[in-house]
């Protein structure tokens, strides 16, 4: 249910591993090992996770902009993408700089020529830059931070 969520957050850093195929019990006991809080939309399960001292969070927001903004006010998360601590979206790992060089013939031909600066995951490989989708990542969240300051107001 929160995939896309997930991808957002492991690209502002956060290290965030997602399932969909754990019941509500090993979802709890996952975040309970590992020490994580856990995001859901679903409320039986928050006061599930919270009633066993799991640290959770109940998500509200329609757009991805509004869950970021709630999620901003809760845990003081930053807004803004930093490649230096960007995580892979695919996979969780952190993802590292790599020489134009050593993507020529994994990206296309229109890809390689218009950038210049790209990253790689090291466990999955996959290749990550700035492109033209960047523009629509950063008015999301532009958005999610205006949602922010309207949230703190109220
Ligand atoms: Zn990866």
């Amino acid at each position: 249910m929160l995939g896309k969520l997930t991808r957002w957050l492991r690209m502002l850093g956060y290290d965030v591993e997602y399932s969909n195929k754990l019941d509500d019990a090993q979802l709890i006991a996952t975040a309970k090992k590992e020490q994580r809080t856990l995001l859901t939309r679903d409320l039986e399960l928050y006061q599930q996770a919270t009633t066993k001292g799991v640290t959770a969070f109940y998500l509200e927001g329609k757009t991805e902009a509004e869950k970021l903004a709630h999620l901003a006010k809760r845990f003081n998360i930053k807004l803004v993408i930093d490649m230096a601590t960007s995580r892979c979206t695919k996979c969780n790992t952190q993802v590292k700089p790599t020489s134009k060089e050593n993507v020529a013939d994994r990206v296309e031909n229109s890809t390689f020529s218009h950038y210049n600066d790209f990253w790689e995951c090291p466990k999955c490989r996959q290749i990550y830059w700035q492109g033209a989708h960047w523009a629509k990542i950063r008015k999301t969240l532009e958005t999610a931070e205006e949602n922010l300051t309207n949230m703190n107001k109220q």
